[in-house]
């Protein structure tokens, strides 16, 4: 008979949420063993690895601004993890530059750099990206772009020397007795555990047999890479078009951009995060270049459906789930807020007092009562408004 296998803790997914998770609850000598479960740790088939990884702090809601600048700190001290480019938001309109002054005072309200600079001056900080016609635009020095791939092997490894498992396996169930959580099924056999965080990402409805609906919505969204070039002597900040919901960058050899200008699909995810690409972003795409300066020369080289999850409020669903005691999930959460929105779970797995705003912003309960095809609905409907988050009351 095979060995009993046991965990103390047991997190189901190694994208960059269960893989900070596990970084952070194995930084204290606790004691507790930490096993992280996943298909597939050297190639990522989640998510992390399709992103382009934004960073962008600044976000209307308060918890995410936080969470974000949590992140953040936490990321560039990892090798390779965050370039801190800035990012820049264009204004084509005087709608759109009302939005952004809007933006700028409340960013340095949280303590974030942001300034208003002109059309000129954007397109000598993006030249490749910006044409300096435009109105004006919003640009914050202290974001970046972030490698959500390095950052998620540089956790799963520093956890490893930490003392945690990384297990390749597939977790078909989990289990609970007597409302509390006792371990999961899974293809390399049941392993007892008295804790269970769900961090699934797109999947997390495959295993989220709750008692409570968990609208966290797989969405198709599309991005391109252009043509190889030559490394650039300067580097351009991110850049996005709110108004045009597109955004843009430079990787290095190649430009990237990606639009959430089409009809909200959602998506079913099979193996991986990718869905198949969709007749109309080809248009949508096409719409998107017009943006781009013509010398850049910007024209698709590759593009792909990459699937990421929405909420009802664009917020993520982190915390405990009442179902069954032990039972926590990390689920909708970006790479621009995975670090500190771990942080803030860990402290709730080690029972410290954790910050009222933000668990009541998280709490994946408080879609109860709430009927699933409705908040998968309002869900959809926020893909088109990505960028205009809110905090349930
Ligand atoms: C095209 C695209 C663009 C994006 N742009 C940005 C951006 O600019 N900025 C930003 O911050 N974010 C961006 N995102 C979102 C970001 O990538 C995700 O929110 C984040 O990576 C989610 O991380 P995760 O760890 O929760 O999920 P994932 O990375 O999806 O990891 C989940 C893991 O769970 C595993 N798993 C699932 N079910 C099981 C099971 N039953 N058994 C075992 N293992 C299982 C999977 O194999 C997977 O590795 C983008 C995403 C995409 C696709």
């Amino acid at each position: 008979m095979a060995a009993r296998q046991t965990s103390d803790i047991i997190i189901i997914g190694g994208g960059i949420v269960g893989s900070a998770l596990a970084y952070f609850l194995t930084s204290s000598d606790d004691g507790k063993k930490v096993t992280v479960i996943d298909r597939a740790f050297e190639q990522l088939k989640g998510s992390t690895g399709n992103a382009p990884g934004f960073v962008g702090q600044f976000n209307e809601s308060e918890v995410l601004t936080r969470l974000a600048i949590d992140s953040v700190k936490e990321y560039l001290k990892i090798p390779g993890g965050l370039d801190p480019v800035g990012g820049l938001e264009i204004a084509t309109s005087d709608a759109g530059l009302e939005k952004l002054n809007w933006r700028q005072t409340t960013a340095k309200e949280r303590g974030l750099e942001a300034r208003i600079v002109s059309a000129k001056e954007a397109a000598e900080l993006a030249p490749d990206l910006v044409k300096p016609n435009h109105v004006a635009a919003l640009h914050f020095p202290g974001d970046g772009t972030a490698d959500g791939a390095v950052i998620a092997a540089f956790y799963q490894s520093e956890a490893r020397a930490q003392g945690a498992e990384l297990l390749e396996a597939d977790v078909t169930k989990i289990h609970r007795d007597d409302g509390r959580v006792t371990g999961v099924a899974t293809s390399a056999g049941f392993i007892e555990a008295q804790t269970v965080i769900l961090a699934t990402g797109i999947w997390a409805q495959t295993l989220a047999d709750f008692d409570i609906p968990v609208p966290v919505i797989p969405v198709a969204h599309p991005y391109m890479f252009g043509e190889h070039h030559e490394p650039k002597p300067y580097k351009s900040p991110f850049v996005r078009y709110p108004e045009h919901q597109v955004y843009t960058r430079d990787h290095g050899t190649f430009f990237g951009l990606g639009s959430y200008n089409h009809k909200p699909q959602a998506e079913k995810p099979k193996e991986t995060a990718f869905g198949n690409w969709l007749e109309e972003f080809d248009s949508m795409l096409d719409r998107a270049l017009k943006l781009i300066p013509e010398k850049t020369n910007l024209t698709p080289r590759e593009k792909y459906n990459g699937i990421f999850s929405m909420t009802p409020d664009n917020m993520p669903l982190v915390g405990e789930i009442p179902a069954a005691k032990g039972l926590y999930m990390a689920a909708a959460v970006w790479i621009t807020h995975a670090a500190g929105s771990v942080k803030f779970l860990t402290q709730m797995l080690r029972g410290e007092t954790v910050d009222a705003v933000v668990r009541k912003a998280l709490d994946p309960t408080r879609f109860q009562g709430q009927d699933l095809k409705s908040l998968e609905r309002e869900s959809l409907h926020c893909y088109n408004s990505i960028y205009t988050t809110h905090e349930s009351s």
